[in-house]
């Protein structure tokens, strides 16, 4: 068989721990032996993070800028304890929260759907798919440790040299303040973004917030999607038979809980995070999950939805087999494949990542699975593999498809 060419790279992000033994074993037995792998290859683990000052996650941001489409690989967010085991010269910060502030956007989360795992959730028939806003808020906050008593004042000084005072706070004792932010530009493609992908997908938007309590704050984001909806997407959602709404955060849990599915939910940045583990979970498991990054400028970035798995990882280590599932990673590699496929009109490739995508869904559909699905499975037959036995089962799947 002759492998499949690429005309144009993806950027390749390396990463840390159980998930970069499983990106080494899913090249070799899943992608290398049937795509001629053109990528431009960053290392993100933490060891070489460290090593360039974390420069190389901010090359590897303008590099997905460049080649439109990026993979990348769970990586370590720094903390204390990592500080010693990795020898570290700074905490240094998330690589995603890097990258995400460099090329801003959405991310988009979708459980991925095997009919022989049932929702937690009885009444969800379809997937929901949660749609992250990836800028700002929290995770680029500033913080600030009160000591003693005191006042927080504040002030914002314009370009021309005018200034306002904002409302501070009267501390008696000590404390703690928090400081963020948000554009107009990015919630603007934020909301633009979830519009297209609802469109895309024919598919419900909901979006929701904390506005009754956040009058400013959260409720900004709610004027801006109603503007965005009403002068640009109104009339296109109506053709599609598809619908916009708004409503409290607190009302949106308790629909979505009530609900059969089938629609995508926007989310603040916080409120994505948190909400995408929730929504994973009750579908089965965080190793079921794709996620992909769309930035305004339609340059994609695909990775898995959880961490690096440590307690795993340290098992390997002793010489242990693991049985960590490798399908969110797999699919990232998919999602970036087929992304580049449609781009450079390279159907074989769509067709390759179309193929392994089944490939993973019928081995775990005929009971081959990973122990974390073991609970969850519903199925006459169930065999618990170890991970590169489940891979090299997907692997068999794949080449007969591809013959
Ligand atoms: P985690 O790596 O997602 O793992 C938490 C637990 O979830 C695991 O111990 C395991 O449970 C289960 N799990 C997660 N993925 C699994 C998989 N593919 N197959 C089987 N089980 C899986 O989260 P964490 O332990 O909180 O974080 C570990 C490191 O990952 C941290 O350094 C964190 O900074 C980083 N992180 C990175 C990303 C990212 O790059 N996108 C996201 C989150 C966290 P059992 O142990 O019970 O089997
Ligand atoms: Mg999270």
């Amino acid at each position: 068989m002759n492998k499949i060419k690429m005309i144009n790279p993806i950027v390749e992000m390396d990463g840390d721990e159980m998930t970069r033994i499983i990106w080494a074993m899913i090249k070799e037995n899943l992608i290398l032996p049937f795509v001629d792998l053109n990528t431009e290859y960053y290392d993100l683990g933490l060891v070489h993070r460290n090593e360039t000052d974390d420069t190389v996650t901010i090359e590897c941001a303008n590099a997905i800028k460049k080649h439109k489409i990026g993979v990348k690989c769970a990586t370590i967010t720094p903390n204390a304890q990592r500080m010693t085991e990795y020898n570290l010269k700074k905490m240094w910060k998330s690589p995603n929260g890097t990258i995400r502030e460099i090329l801003d956007g959405t991310v988009f989360r979708e459980p991925i759907i095997v009919r022989n795992i049932m929702p937690t959730v009885s009444c969800w028939k379809k997937p929901i798919i949660i749609a992250r806003h990836a800028y700002g808020d929290v995770y680029s906050a500033k913080e600030y440790k009160v000591t003693s008593a005191g006042c927080l004042k504040a002030e914002y000084l314009f370009k021309n040299g005018e200034s306002e005072n904002i409302q501070g706070f009267d501390f008696d004792s000590e404390g703690i303040i928090q400081i963020m932010h948000n554009k107009d530009i990015s919630i603007t493609s934020f909301a633009r973004s979830c519009f297209n992908f609802a469109l895309e997908r024919n598919m419900d938007l909901w979006f929701s917030t904390k506005d009754t309590i956040s009058k400013k704050y959260d409720h900004h984001f709610k004027d801006i999607f109603s503007q965005v909806f009403n002068n640009e997407y109104a009339d296109r959602f109506k053709s599609a038979g598809i619908e916009y709404f708004y409503t409290l955060i607190d009302d949106a849990v308790a629909r979505v809980i009530r609900s059969e599915g089938g629609f995508i939910w926007a989310l603040k940045n916080y409120d994505g995070d948190v909400m995408s583990d929730m929504v994973s979970s009750a579908f089965g498991s965080l190793a079921m999950m794709t996620s992909v990054l769309v930035s305004p400028d339609n340059q994609f970035e695909f990775e898995a939805a959880h961490g690096t798995v440590t307690r795993h990882y340290y098992k390997h280590l002793k010489g242990e087999k693991t049985s960590t599932n490798p399908i969110a990673t797999i699919f990232a590699w998919t999602g970036a494949l087929k992304k580049r496929g449609e781009m450079d009109s390279t159907n074989d490739l769509v067709v390759f990542s179309d193929n392994l995508e089944k490939s993973c869904i019928e081995a775990i559909e005929q009971g081959y699975i990973t122990k974390d699905l073991q609970n969850l499975v519903v199925s006459d037959k169930i065999t618990v593999m170890d991970t590169e036995s489940f891979i090299i089962n997907i692997a068999k799947r794949l080449k007969e498809k591809m013959i």
